[in-house]
């Protein structure tokens, strides 16, 4: 029995009692004494093997070092280094002795910032005048390893902020004590591995031999805090696992995930590029990406047209008066580019779509008969983002939503949600998604409507989502101010996830335009706004897409479907009458008929990743055919080229409806 309070964290315990510590799920119990470390009190509990393999423990919902003294009862769940949470405590503490390795090598000119665990990983921030290396990388690795060696125990102490501040003046770290002021409280924990002492809450592992399966990946630059107009530190990245097997199947699916970088292909397939001189985040599709984005649109809108919506087209810049009235200025200003002055009247950038077509519904009063109204439109918006967040295709300044507004009743709701479900999953089929999460996000604390709409809009997504049979997770308080949302993520080959779709329904809008129709019973009603976009952003889901196919795209979506080579001269002639002839069939084909070897010639147009190469000699020539040579190297039977351009044909219609 236990006199205490629960206070693990004390470290002098006058009285000496015995405290029980239960193993939470296990009929597992012992008996220790007051201040007993817990990893003692575990050796009664687990075998000496399973021990080994814990780095902290859980009790009342907070993580604690093994090492913290136990003074109440104590009901415990042990946190293995494999688990998430036994993980990232992994991974910080690699981030600690990271800096230890860093400090041994570079000497007191280093100032440490800090150094989180991050998904899959952990870092720390630098600064030093000179920068590092992918050579310094190796040496700070291999003196980790030294360290790591000795099995230096993660030793923490309670200290006033006085001491601490004491402390970090004395080592010059300046960043330390910038935290340090902003702490509240009177007293802060360090923790002491070797010769390095850190600010941290902690917990860490017990001690440094545990840290044996991590690897430092890169170097980046980070404003401290984030703040550009803060100095520029250097950021080392690494990574840490359980187990070396677990490491090398990360390294291996980073190495994949690197090869299939969508920058890399883009400039590889010449497909997009981003230039200085035309701005950061603002992309130029080159002739394959933009006749890869044709082709995604055109789909698009084949597909909208037959789930019954109608296109529309706005224009970019709208009055400032606008923004104001749609709450944009209020609530999204920082997203949007300055005004500009067109004829004394102030003008901005559209960073969304929906004001226009609630413009474009309020040409005319509207009936309740002509609802559901769904209207579609490629918008391309622009909306700020800073520059150290922008990436490729991922992140940037100017972006194509596949953007859609359905206006309706509030009895239709569901129905449409169930439809937009549906052309949702299709579109994201045959593109090769079939795996993804889903999310319904329910109202925040911050929001506009009544009660009762949230109620209905929200059942209306759940019973949708049900209807449909899809499996999916609640969000608490996740959505927006102004109505109910449901999000999809995709999952790409890798298994890396993409929030791509979005459907929202709003209460906001249809009452600042004030939007209205006329009902059955002859009145005006507020009718209900749905905004989704199911790729999201053209930019973005082509990025997703170059890295889900790493550029081998299926034939249907391949901007290049064949290339057509010349063995040798005397089939000039002949290559060039048929190279038109598959043009008028309508298959997208390029000319290789340059005085070179074939299989240079082959290699170059695998490089291109194009689905097949046709080729002709002599014998091709005198039989009116082509042979055809996959990606992959096989070779299909000889055929004219009105059999090649069938068989795109049909593999194109059944790549699409594979996607059913
Ligand atoms: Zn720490
Ligand atoms: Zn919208």
């Amino acid at each position: 029995m236990c006199l205490f309070f629960f206070i693990p964290r004390t470290e002098s315990i006058l009285l000496m009692a015995d405290c029980t510590i239960a193993l939470l799920g296990a009929d597992k119990k012992t008996m220790v004494p007051v201040g007993t470390p817990l990893a003692e009190a575990l050796k009664e509990l687990v075998s000496n093997k399973q021990r080994k393999q814990m780095v902290a423990y859980r009790a009342n919902g907070e993580l604690y070092d093994l090492s913290t003294p136990v003074v109440t009862d104590l009901e415990i769940e042990l946190v293995p280094a494999d688990s998430p949470a036994g993980l990232e405590i992994l991974r910080h503490s690699c981030a600690h002795l990271m800096a230890h390795a860093v400090l041994d090598l570079f000497g007191a000119e280093v100032k440490v910032a800090i150094g989180p665990a991050i998904e899959d990983g952990f870092y720390y921030d630098f600064d030093r005048s000179q920068p590092f290396t992918p050579e310094d990388l190796e040496k700070i690795e291999a003196r980790m390893q030294q360290l790591t060696g000795g099995a230096l125990p993660f030793s923490r102490r309670n200290v006033s902020l006085a001491e601490a501040r004491e402390f970090f003046a004395g080592h010059n770290q300046d960043y330390k004590l910038e935290i340090l002021d902003e702490i509240e409280g009177d007293s802060v924990s360090l923790y002491q591995v070797g010769e390095f002492t850190d600010l941290c809450r902690g917990p860490h592992v017990p001690h440094s031999g545990l840290l044996q399966a991590y690897k430092l990946t890169r170097l980046a630059g980070a404003y401290w805090r984030g703040d550009e107009k803060r100095p520029m530190l250097q950021r080392i990245y690494g990574t840490a696992f359980a187990n070396a097997r677990d490491l090398k199947e990360y390294l291996e699916k980073l190495e994949e995930a690197r090869k299939r970088d969508h920058r890399k292909l883009g400039r590889e397939l010449e497909l997009f590029t981003i230039q200085d001189q035309i701005g950061p985040g603002l992309i130029l599709w080159q002739p394959k990406g933009a006749m890869l984005r044709k082709l995604i649109e055109d789909q698009w809108r084949e597909e909208h047209y037959r789930h019954d919506y109608e296109l529309l087209y706005t224009p970019h810049i709208a009055r400032r008066d606008l923004w104001k009235t749609s709450g944009h200025l209020d609530f999204y200003g920082e997203n949007m580019y300055a005004a500009m002055e067109i004829d004394e009247v102030s003008y901005q950038l559209k960073p969304m779509n929906c004001p226009f077509h609630i413009a474009i519904y309020n040409t005319r009063k509207r009936s309740y008969r002509e609802f559901p109204i769904r209207w579609c439109e490629l918008g391309t918006v622009y909306r700020y983002e800073k520059t150290g967040a922008l990436h490729g295709l991922m992140r940037v300044r100017g972006f194509t939503q596949d953007d859609a507004h359905i206006f309706c009743r509030p009895d239709q709701l569901e129905e449409e949600i169930f439809n937009i479900l549906d052309l949702n999953l299709r579109i994201l089929r045959m593109f090769g998604f079939d795996n993804y999460d889903i999310y319904l996000s329910t109202r925040p604390e911050k929001f506009v409507g009544s009660d009762e709409n949230w109620q209905q809009a929200t059942e209306a997504l759940k019973l949708a989502l049900e209807k449909k049979g899809l499996a999916f997770e609640i969000d608490p308080g996740e959505g927006v101010f102004y109505g109910p949302k449901i999000d999809i993520k995709i999952k790409d080959v890798l298994g890396r996830s993409w929030q791509c779709s979005t459907i929202q329904v709003d209460f906001n809008l249809p009452e600042r335009f004030a939007i209205s129709y006329t009902g059955a019973d002859d009145q005006a009603h507020q009718p209900i706004m749905i905004h989704r976009a199911l790729m999201g952003s053209l930019e973005r889901f082509f990025g997703v897409l170059i890295e889900h196919y790493a550029g081998a795209f299926p034939v249907w979506l391949a901007p290049v479907q064949a290339r057509l080579m010349n063995i040798t001269d005397s089939q000039l002639e002949y290559g060039e009458k048929i190279y038109l002839e598959l043009r008028q069939l309508g298959v997208r084909v390029e000319k290789d008929l340059r005085n070179e070897k074939l299989n240079y010639k082959i290699r170059e147009a695998q490089v291109q990743k194009i689905p097949y190469m046709l080729i002709i000699g002599d014998k091709e020539m005198e039989a009116g055919q082509v042979t055809v040579r996959q990606r992959d190297g096989q070779n299909l039977p000889p055929m004219t080229v009105a059999e090649f351009a069938a068989m795109i044909g049909e593999q194109s219609t059944a790549e699409k409806n594979l996607a059913g």
